[in-house]
């Protein structure tokens, strides 16, 4: 599906009734359909192509897009992949308000030095002017 490194023999055929061989690695489905998707400039050729695209949530992470682990980290009882789905302005809440002690606070020393209170983390953002739908 996704190519591999190892360079494959390739018999090409030309309109002639030809056929020549050419060793090269092959690309893989996905990053074929992607790359012709991005570089063609036929309307029908990108038509037909976008049959193929669609948002469906991973099989395996139910669309967290974080691995097993990751999933059962828990922050101020939120797991992450709900943490990660929240907008920026409910995050900044969040960790503004957060208040650990103990080894939970210890544990989360770098990461509240990034986006706690008095982090210039989310100094980057506006939250006023990223609204509800931005991701964090
Ligand atoms: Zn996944």
């Amino acid at each position: 599906m996704n190519g591999g490194e190892d360079k494959i023999e390739f018999k090409y055929f030309d309109a002639r009734g030809g056929t020549h061989k050419r060793a090269h690695r092959w690309e893989g489905i996905l990053p074929n359909l992607e790359r012709r998707y991005r570089e063609t400039e036929s309307q029908t050729v990108r038509d037909e192509l976008a049959k193929y695209l669609g948002w469906r949530p991973c099989i395996s992470c139910g669309g967290a897009r974080l691995n097993e682990p990751a999933r059962f980290v828990f922050v101020d009882n939120r797991s992450l992949p709900d943490a990660v789905r929240m907008t920026v302005l409910d995050a900044y809440a969040l960790f503004q308000s957060m208040h650990l002690e103990g080894w939970r606070a210890e544990i989360a020393t770098k990461i509240v030095r990034e986006v706690g209170p008095g982090a210039d983390g989310f100094e980057f953002f506006d939250p006023l002017r990223l609204g509800m739908n931005a991701r964090l």
